[in-house]
């Protein structure tokens, strides 16, 4: 039995820069989540050394990192290309931190990595042909094709919150030319536009109380207060639902997948939100596929960064660790 081995996953996101130990098996061993510095590259590649020597002084020692970031990234090249909402714009990350740590190392998107990790430890063991998409302040998406993680030709495929479905709806969010993307009508931005208007018409209701009283409405509220009952937040998911569901026939018709995951906050409320994005589906995508398809919830809720990083260290690294398809 050879011994398990210590891989550092990190989730470098826009606001969130979490750090874990995890072992082979994807078992978290150790976390630390702080918030990642924005000021300039140089701010956000220091705090992340000084956290990851920290890890190292009292994890060590360790086999490897991966790293998922909230960014495109050219996989082949170990590159940060671009960052909304990082100031990183054509950095050598994956050599960087090979130098630094003398380990090995690889870094892919948080879509991709998320994506990776359901399909190896999480909702799509078992599966060949998945698609997943994450809700959060866009949407994330990643394509299981065949097996393996579908990248495209320069790393950047699977933007499926990019996807047109209203071609006169309203403009896209950050540098997107387009109009009416999914991602306007079913991200964490857009749930918190519903959730508004919802709270304008329903008032009593725990969702309106909550935007009353100056909470912040984002996916993981909305799955709570649906889950007691809120007629606001369900009204709202039922909507958000809807609209994915719209996506999602077009998914099932391009890709045939076996199963469509669906992660981030609102995932959390189950079939309040899976329940339409179901019945659009079966309404609007093609026979057999829309009858052959499963749509179901991550597993992994919180740590789905720092597990997807782990999950590319191990899949790439280490391929001998890669438990075999079902
Ligand atoms: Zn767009």
């Amino acid at each position: 039995m050879p011994q398990a081995r210590s891989i550092v996953g990190v989730d470098l996101g826009g606001t969130k820069l979490a750090v874990a130990l995890v072992d082979d098996t994807l078992g978290v061993i150790a976390k630390t989540v702080g918030t990642s510095a924005t000021e300039s590259a140089q701010a956000c590649l220091d705090d992340l050394y000084r956290r990851l020597d920290e890890a190292v002084a009292e994890w060590g020692p360790i086999d490897a990192i991966g790293v998922g970031t909230a960014s495109m990234v050219n996989f082949r090249a170990g590159r940060v290309v671009l960052s909304t909402n990082l100031p990183l714009r054509d950095v050598p990350l994956r050599d960087l931190l090979r130098e630094r740590y003398g380990v090995p190392a690889v870094i892919d998107n948080d879509a991709n990595v998320a994506c990776l990790a359901e399909f190896r430890y999480g909702a799509g063991v078992g599966t060949t042909e998945m698609v997943m998409l994450t809700l959060g302040t866009g949407i994330g998406g990643g394509i299981i094709a065949n097996g393996r993680l579908y990248r495209g030709a320069s790393g950047a495929a699977a933007e499926l919150g990019h996807m047109v479905i209203e071609a006169d709806g309203p403009r896209c969010q950050g540098a997107c030319p387009n109009y009416g993307c999914l991602e306007v009508y079913a991200s964490g931005e857009a749930m918190g536009r519903l959730a508004r208007d919802e709270a304008r018409a329903l008032p009593e209701s725990a969702l309106g109380q909550a935007l009353a009283s100056g909470e912040e409405v984002h996916g993981p509220l909305l799955s709570r207060l649906a889950l007691d009952g809120d007629p606001g937040a369900i009204a709202v998911l039922h909507d958000v639902g809807r609209r994915l569901g719209i996506g999602i026939a077009n998914l099932v018709n391009i890709f045939n997948p076996e199963l469509i995951v669906i992660g981030g906050g609102a995932a959390e409320a189950h079939d309040i939100l899976l329940g339409p994005v179901r019945e659009v589906v079966a309404e609007r995508a093609l026979h057999p596929q829309r009858d052959e398809v499963r749509i179901v919830a991550a597993h992994h809720g919180q740590d789905a960064g720092v597990l997807g990083a782990a999950a590319l260290a191990i899949i790439e690294l280490f391929p001998d660790k890669e438990p075999p398809p079902r």
